[in-house]
């Protein structure tokens, strides 16, 4: 790695600021997290991603303090937080609801931690002053939540959790009141501020963009396991399983036995692209079940077969979604099974425009589908 790489994850000799050692929490005999293993590097944005009940709240809340681990261990800076209450430990926590003091302005609802934990007011009102400039809330101190838009809130709740310099900061779906506009502007705000004070975030989201956009790395949850640790394009371009290429994205997944094993090359058989062709070796074995997976953007779509189709298969076009930059087309192929091809609109009136009914063929090139075997 060179002195630039901002990636220490990508080198070895490098120390991570959170280790999480095969950590399992049992709810009596339910396994909500199931020996998860991770480590979190100091500057770090780190997102927790997965869908409803995977474990991922669970997960954050022990990395508070606020459940203790069944087994296994949670170091910071090496240290064992195992015994160490929330409030002694160098994290501190963002909840969805904020948990902001309704009855107290803005200035106090930050305040009130420094001044609790020994500041004098003066010291505080300097300390919190310089936060809510971050966050660009020093025209607001004088109000009370209720006096706040939802945005507003969430950034006075990132003030005061950011006011006293954890180590680590763990927010449980940050942008979750925000409406879809707001949460997308929000999420360039919240890695402002992040690199702007370089504290490390660990962050829960159920949702992938936001994942993609937010995240130095994305942890992929499901069933309390972590199914993919990595940045959000390797995990977008080589998710390790069909969980992670349909949580992240759309994708297409052709499914099939193996029927060329070769050094540079292989092939699997399909019902409805016959035998797609993998132009590099895979590691499996001949009659092995494997599942190509080829995102939208990567299926090629026309009247005409392209010389670039190495794996091609016919098709109706039976939806069409313009949006804009781009148009969706979902297309029946012959074998009846469903396909999504993305086509970027560059000109306004494209001279082989595609439409309802037509007659088409998608296909990819050799190197485009991802080859998973679980
Ligand atoms: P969501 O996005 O819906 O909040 P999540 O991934 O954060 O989901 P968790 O809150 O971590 O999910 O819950 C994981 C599983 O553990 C769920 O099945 C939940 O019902 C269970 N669980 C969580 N807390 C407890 C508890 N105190 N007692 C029993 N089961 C619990």
């Amino acid at each position: 790695m060179n002195a630039t790489d901002l990636r220490p994850w990508r080198d070895p000799s490098q120390k991570p600021l959170l280790q999480i050692k095969s950590v399992t929490k049992k709810f009596s005999d339910f396994v909500a997290v199931d020996d998860v293993s991770l480590d979190i590097y100091a500057g770090e944005l780190f997102c927790l991603l997965g869908g409803s009940g995977c474990g991922k709240s669970t997960l954050l809340r022990m990395l508070a303090g606020f459940e203790e681990a069944t087994e296994g261990q949670i170091l910071l800076d090496g240290e064992d937080l195992s015994g160490v209450a929330p409030h002694e430990r160098p994290t501190n926590m963002m909840f969805q609801s904020y948990a902001l003091f309704p009855h107290m302005s803005v200035l106090k609802n930050v305040m009130y931690g420094l001044v609790h934990g020994g500041m004098t007011k003066a010291e505080a009102e300097t300390t919190a002053m310089e936060m809510l400039k971050l966050v660009k809330l020093e025209k607001f101190i004088k109000r009370k939540p209720h006096q706040l838009s939802g945005g507003q809130r969430q950034r006075v709740a990132l003030a005061r959790a950011l006011v006293k310099k954890p180590r680590l900061l763990l927010l449980d779906e940050p942008l979750g009141a925000l409406d879809k506009k707001l949460r997308e502007e929000t999420q360039f705000e919240l890695i402002r501020i992040q690199e702007t004070l370089g504290v490390t975030f660990v962050v829960v989201t159920h949702d992938q963009e936001e994942a993609m956009t937010l995240a130095s790395r994305i942890g992929v949850m499901n069933d309390g396991y972590i199914e993919q640790i990595g940045e959000p394009r390797e995990i977008y371009e080589f998710p390790k399983s069909k969980f992670v290429a349909n949580f992240i994205g759309d994708v297409n997944l052709f499914e099939g036995e193996m029927i060329v094993d070769e050094p540079d090359r292989a092939a699997v058989l399909n019902d409805s692209v016959g035998e797609i062709a993998i132009t590099h070796g895979v590691s499996g074995t001949l009659g092995q079940e494997l599942t190509i997976a080829v995102r939208p953007e990567k299926l090629e779509i026309s009247k005409k077969k392209s010389a670039k189709m190495l794996n091609s298969a016919k098709g109706v076009v039976e939806d069409i979604a313009y949006l804009g930059s781009q148009s969706v087309y979902h297309v029946r192929l012959d074998s009846g099974k469903l396909v999504k091809a993305f086509r970027a609109n560059r000109v306004r009136e494209a001279e082989d425009d595609l439409t309802w009914e037509d007659r088409v063929v998608v296909g990819w090139d050799g190197s485009s589908g991802v080859v998973l075997s679980q």
